[in-house]
């Protein structure tokens, strides 16, 4: 008979870990308490790191950042753009740390070129022009909601239960060892199975706390001490796609240096502020501007972007020494597998923390031949080695473009995000329109999304990207929710609407000026006035009035669809 492990948080570590021991023969339920993706992994740059950054300051994490660099290529192809990434000095920072940096590099076993500025600019015209020398080096930039759900997927088809929206609230204890975890639903999982507030226990020989940032909550629930170092970073969205590589700063301490093309996008970013609390810190203007002036000093063109949303997130770092260093930028990256029989004498539980996203599948080998040693098993880790779910050929992307009746560039697209599943979902005999203008998304793609996750419309939106680009849904969240009906009541599909148009609304507010002021009072006319969004009872007022549009019947009393 398998072992039971619950795995708690649905990031990239516990998605990660819970591939890992299913693929083992663990019988593995990962339990979130919001969508995957929903705590830090959600909140990232996208970095897939060359370990660069890390080189001088932080070796161990470097030389990790490289090998795992490696092999998610080859294991999470569809999931990376391989950007490559540049290291700029600009007129007046120093040469000695320039210097310094590619010795640390060689040191890390990370490969470096260096480049002329006149090269540098070659490579990214809109480089400043007192860009003096770069250093080449294999960054790249991941997608982690394609890849946690690449994890989720996988883990779901080697046996696991994934259980969303299943906030863990205690950890039953008997005779000094955790017995498993109790949950308490946040509303009904992919499935549709369970409903807001209902509590369970899930029982488990073993319990797994991958939660990141949350990890001292967990453990507080089994009355152990987990101090963590957690700091805030923000990052700026604009609305289109200035490079093509990563750019970092050469400078011994960096906040906010660098900036990533994600998709259509550039993501520049981030700051590294302690904070207290992951669920409550001050998301602050001046942390945007500050973004957004020290990209200007390497790119001065991104000025000129527009900024479509801000968003934050919180490192989970973890401090063993946290009387070294009050600078959160000192804490090391490195990731730690937390004992808490040999650390705290409670049995059957660990925690894995700190790390990087890059990193993510390392630290879930990590923690997973820890709960192998407890239990004896000796099947060997296969995750650097069996492609996710999509990634097993991705060679032939370009040829197929054609494919699908679709228009090239959402073709590519479509093909990019999909990778190998790409004929699977887009070879429908249904029509299939774009839905999303911006991310160019389909409505094979939308419905395939459906099929996973239901009416959740940001767990649809992580897995497509639909609402994700210019205009945040103004144009399309309606469109994406309506996709939701008839295979869900014409309530879900309101609530859906209403759910993905205030996420999308969060991100935006801090990035009111100009041209993205003049797109949010658009959207905002579009969705309270012309289709009355804002709620007036008016339309869509009573269940009864639901029950006659799914009975066929819309408010005015004439059949659907006349
Ligand atoms: C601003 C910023 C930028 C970053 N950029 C990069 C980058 O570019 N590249 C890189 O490699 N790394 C980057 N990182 C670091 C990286 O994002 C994190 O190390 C990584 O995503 C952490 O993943 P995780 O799975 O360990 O934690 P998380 O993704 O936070 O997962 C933990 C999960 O646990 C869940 N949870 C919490 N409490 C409970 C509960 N009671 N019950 C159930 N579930 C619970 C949370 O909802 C959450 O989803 C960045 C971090 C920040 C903050």
């Amino acid at each position: 008979m398998s072992h039971t492990v619950v795995v708690i948080g649905g990031g990239a570590t516990g998605t990660g870990t819970a591939r890992d021991l299913a693929m083992r023969g663990f019988d593995v339920t990962l339990v979130e308490r919001g969508n995957l993706t929903e705590g830090t992994t959600g909140r990232t740059h996208g970095h897939l790191h060359s370990g660069g950054r890390y080189a001088v300051s932080d070796q161990e994490s470097a030389i990790d950042c490289m090998q795992e660099n490696r092999i998610l290529h080859d294991i999470a192809g569809h999931c990376i753009e391989d950007t490559g990434g540049l290291f700029v000095q600009l007129e007046g920072d120093s040469d000695a740390y320039f210097e310094r940096k590619l010795e640390g590099c060689a040191e890390c076993n990370i490969p470096t070129e260096v480049l002329s500025g006149e090269e540098a600019r070659r490579q990214e015209p809109h480089l400043t022009k007192d860009v003096e020398r770069a250093i080449r080096v294999p960054d790249g930039a991941i997608d982690p909601f394609r890849l946690c759900v690449a994890n989720a997927a996988d883990a779901v088809a080697h046996g696991a239960k994934i259980e969303t929206h299943a906030e863990v609230v205690d950890l039953p204890i008997t005779e000094g060892r955790i017995t498993g975890v109790t949950i308490e639903r946040q509303g009904p999982n992919h499935l549709g199975e369970g409903r807001e507030g209902q509590r369970e226990t899930l029982e488990a020989d073993y319990v797994v706390s991958a939660t990141g940032a949350w990890a001292d909550q967990i453990a507080a629930m089994a009355d152990i001490e987990l101090e963590m170092a957690i700091s805030k970073g923000a990052m700026v969205v604009t609305n289109v796609r200035q490079l093509d590589t990563v750019v970092n700063r050469c400078l011994p301490k960096g906040e906010g240096d660098t900036i990533i093309p994600h998709e259509t996008t550039v993501l520049l970013g981030a700051n590294d502020d302690p904070v207290d609390d992951p669920d409550d810190y001050p998301e602050e203007q001046w942390e945007v501007d500050m973004m957004i002036d020290i990209a200007a000093e390497m790119v001065p063109i991104v000025e000129e972007a527009r900024m479509i949303r801000a968003y934050w997130g919180v490192r989970p770092l973890y401090d063993p020494n946290p009387e070294s260093t009050d600078d959160p930028g000192d804490v090391t990256r490195n990731y730690f597998v937390l004992d808490h029989a040999e650390r705290d004498g409670v049995e059957g539980f660990v925690s894995i923390v700190g790390g990087k996203l890059t990193t993510y599948r390392e630290m879930a080998e990590s923690v997973a031949d820890h709960v192998c040693d407890e239990f004896g098993v000796d099947t060997a880790c296969r995750t650097h080695e069996e492609p996710l779910p999509g990634s097993s050929d991705i060679s032939n992307l370009d040829a197929e473009m054609e494919t699908f009746g679709l228009r090239s560039p959402i073709a590519r697209r479509s093909k990019q995000r999909l990778g190998d599943r790409a004929a699977d979902v887009l070879d429908t005999a249904d029509p299939n329109p774009t839905v999303c203008e911006c991310e160019a998304v389909t409505r094979a793609e939308i419905q395939d999304a459906i099929e996973e996750v239901g009416a959740d419309p940001n767990a649809i939106r992580l897995r497509t990207r639909a609402s994700m680009g210019n205009c945040q849904g103004g144009f399309c969240s309606h469109r994406i929710s309506a996709e939701l009906y008839p295979s869900h009541d014409a309530r879900s599909t309101r609530d859906a609407l209403d759910q993905l148009y205030q996420e999308r609304w969060k991100g935006q507010r801090h990035t009111l000026w100009g041209q993205h002021l003049s797109q949010a009072m658009l959207n905002h006319l579009l969705h309270a006035t012309t289709m009355n969004h804002d709620a007036d009872p008016a339309l869509f007022g009573s269940e009864i009035e639901y029950e006659a549009f799914d009975a066929g019947l819309n408010h005015a009393g004439k059949a659907h669809g006349d």
